[in-house]
């Protein structure tokens, strides 16, 4: 029987490539030769070591990052971030944050647990349909660090640029744009993203460090899974590591390789985003809901003229194997995630549904 897969447009969890999850089919009841899935062996044994180093070495390759950065592979999602980067970083106590969007405005409430924060900036005002203009931002002298988010997941909106932030380390929760252009991983201090999204299955989280943002001198009430320079001296092996999700996440990568690297998806993920939006601008029946030019590449917003009609519209998409469309509560109508799994022909289906709609209005 031939497998039906949807056109899958889910925020997260979302789409993976169809070629990594092929593999790990065929790999599953004997890993290289071994006899047993990856998921059955020892996460000390040699198996799993070399797939830990191979996946460390192709996301330096695939972007770039240097050795006075380290990569750890975390678990506790990007929200652990939100409390590992205050308690980690804190030095003078204070730090400022950008507040675009729910996830971001969590991150800022989560370390005003253990210092000061101070919001630089904030779009709340309108519902985060838009990012403040970086022109006019200002920082504390004295802050131990920024914090952005870059991609809004909820509201469809991305940082574009970066503000300046001098000598402060720019931190940044990079869930989902992850890898979905290139990066100039020097900008940072620190970035952290669920692998849930642009990187592989749910239960990973990724954290590439500056290596002398790693604090040894950090009060002895920092629970030791919490702090960074742990996971740095044992190559995030401390304790068990999500074995099954980090070498998904390394087939991932080493697709990603193949497939032309990091330029080669940015150009794929702007095609993508560009179809959709140009055909949002056509219609006389759907609307994009963030303003132009915050738009998101990867979390498309957008909706009809009420929710009686985003549902119409919802269900004739879920006929037509379009899964995954309806919009977070906050924002309503539909979103459109479109992670560099997602195919351009899933785009031209749903652009296809779309004008199918509007048609019969
Ligand atoms: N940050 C962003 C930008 C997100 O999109 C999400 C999840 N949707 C989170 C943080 C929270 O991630 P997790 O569920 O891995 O804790």
């Amino acid at each position: 029987m031939e497998m039906q897969r949807t056109y899958n447009f889910s925020a997260g969890p979302a789409a993976m490539p169809e070629s990594v999850l092929a593999q790990a089919a065929q790999e599953m009841l004997s890993f290289r030769g071994s006899g047993m899935s990856l998921m059955e062996m020892s996460h000390r044994g040699k198996i799993f070591e070399s797939v830990l180093e191979e996946t460390i070495a192709d996301i330096r390759a695939l972007a770039r990052i240097p050795e006075e950065y380290a990569i750890l592979f975390l678990q506790g999602g990007a929200t652990t971030q939100f409390s590992m980067v205050p308690m980690n970083l804190f030095k003078n106590g204070k730090a400022d944050y950008l507040v675009t969007g729910a996830f971001s405005q969590k991150a800022a409430k989560e370390a005003a647990r253990y210092l000061d924060v101070r919001v630089a900036a904030s779009t709340k005002e309108d519902n985060f349909s838009h990012l403040p203009d970086l022109s006019g931002l200002t920082f504390r002298k004295d802050a131990d660090y920024v914090h952005l988010c870059q991609n809004n997941t909820i509201f469809g909106t991305q940082f574009h640029h970066l503000p300046d932030t001098g000598n402060l380390p720019l931190v940044a929760d990079l869930s989902s744009c992850i890898f979905s252009e290139p990066i100039d991983i020097t900008r940072y201090g620190l970035v952290y993203a669920g692998a849930q999204k642009n990187l592989g299955p749910a239960g990973v989280t990724l954290v590439i460090i500056r290596k002398d943002l790693v604090r040894e001198d950090l009060p002895e009430t920092v629970p030791t899974m919490l702090r960074y320079d742990t996971h740095v001296k044992e190559n995030s092996m401390h304790n068990t590591p999500p074995t099954f999700g980090i070498y998904l996440l390394g087939l991932t990568m080493k697709w990603l390789l193949q497939n032309g690297g990091l330029v080669s998806a940015r150009e794929r993920n702007q095609k993508k985003a560009a179809l959709l939006y140009e055909a949002l601008d056509r219609s006389q029946v759907f609307s994009g809901t963030a303003r132009k030019d915050s738009r998101s590449l990867m979390n498309v917003t957008f909706v009809t003229k009420d929710e009686k009609t985003d549902a119409a519209f919802l269900a004739l998409a879920e006929q037509k194997g379009l899964v995954g469309l309806k919009g977070h509560r906050s924002v309503g109508g539909m979103r459109a995630s479109l992670y560099n799994a997602v195919t351009e022909e899933a785009v031209l289906a749903l652009i296809a549904a779309m004008n199918e709609f509007e048609e019969g209005f």
